[in-house]
């Protein structure tokens, strides 16, 4: 699988990368993981992804500002990376292969070839695994990549998804020139105001259930416009409200034009991916997520504790 998807990519005449919607450190890490390997062997290739303007957090990534929101017209073959369904892709079908690079349980193995490992804690890892068994060489620029796709996914080592291979992994990665510290830095450590505002509104208006055991909040647009956030500064926030000891899950619902995208959180014991499915979205057992239209957030929201109060009884 691995030797199929490099060969494939090689031969390819313009590859278009495609990071997901609403993109996070693991999809932008491992689409430019692999451009910097591939512009290195001299391939046509475009690194894509839905939005106009991306989260400013990633700005230090490797040819970030290569990142293009239009789609070229030649494009023989795309290659994805964290996505679970195609349409996360946000990209017209057309006359291409695709190769899905992911670690998503949920995914659907929309590609030509699928290199979907979900025993992985990011698709960072599965392209590090594609490079190392197709002996590529992994550059300063593609560690730092990789290794911010791994960082990001377990919540910098500290999710169930952490195993003795991801300590490997990353190990090699900083043998390849992946700074942690700056990494963590830059990841860490330059949240915006608007972010920090929009995290002091949700410690203060969050609502407990079912004996505190489920924790949930509404983000609505007169809140984001209230701290000047956008959707991109609610990333990954609601972790914040399943840091309590008595919460097994945590939602958000974060209004969008049309409708609200829904972020689950959980705690190691419950799986949740389930729930995100059965709207439509996906994920991993302690992470996932999905969109939603033409429902009110209150009926939403109760759907949605119903179906968690099965998980964790
Ligand atoms: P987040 O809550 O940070 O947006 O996403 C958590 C996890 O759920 C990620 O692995 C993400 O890929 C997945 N996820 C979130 N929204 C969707 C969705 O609409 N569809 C699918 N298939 N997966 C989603
Ligand atoms: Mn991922």
């Amino acid at each position: 699988m691995y030797k199929q998807a490099w060969k494939k990519m090689l031969e390819a005449k313009h590859i278009l990368l495609v990071s997901h919607v609403h993109p996070d450190g693991d999809t932008l890490g491992s689409v430019l993981g692999l451009y910097d390997v591939l512009k290195k062997q001299k391939k046509k290739v475009t690194a894509y992804n839905d939005a106009k303007v991306l989260p400013q957090i990633y700005d230090f990534l490797p040819h970030f500002s290569s990142i293009k929101c239009n789609m070229p017209e030649d494009v023989d073959l795309v290659v994805c990376c964290d996505c679970g369904s195609f349409d996360r892709l946000k990209i017209a079908r057309s006359n291409y292969e695709i190769i899905n690079i992911d670690h998503h349980t949920t995914n659907t193995m929309f590609g030509d070839i699928n290199v979907v490992n979900d025993t992985f804690s990011s698709a960072g890892m599965v392209v590090y695994e594609l490079l190392i068994t197709n002996r590529v060489n992994i550059s300063k620029e593609c560690a730092t990549a990789l290794y911010t796709s791994v960082a990001e996914d377990t919540g910098f080592f500290l999710y169930g998804n952490v195993n003795a291979m991801t300590f490997f992994v990353a190990s090699k990665l900083v043998s390849f020139g992946a700074n942690p510290q700056e990494i963590a830095h830059n990841l860490k450590q330059r949240e915006s105001l608007a972010k920090i505002r929009l995290y002091g509104h949700m410690l203060s208006n969050f609502e407990l259930h079912v004996q505190g055991q489920i924790a949930s909040i509404v983000i609505d647009k007169n809140i984001l416009s209230a701290t000047g956030a956008n959707i991109a500064d609610t990333k990954n926030s609601v972790s914040m409200l399943r840091n309590m000891a008595c919460v097994k899950v945590a939602f958000m619902l974060v209004e969008k034009e049309d409708g609200y995208k829904v972020s689950m959180r959980s705690k190691d014991a419950f799986d949740i991916s389930s729930i995100a499915s059965s709207f439509g979205g996906g994920g991993h057992k302690n992470a996932s997520g999905f969109e939603c239209e033409g429902l009110d957030a209150s009926i939403l929201k109760a759907m949605i504790i119903k179906k968690i109060k099965k998980v964790i009884e």
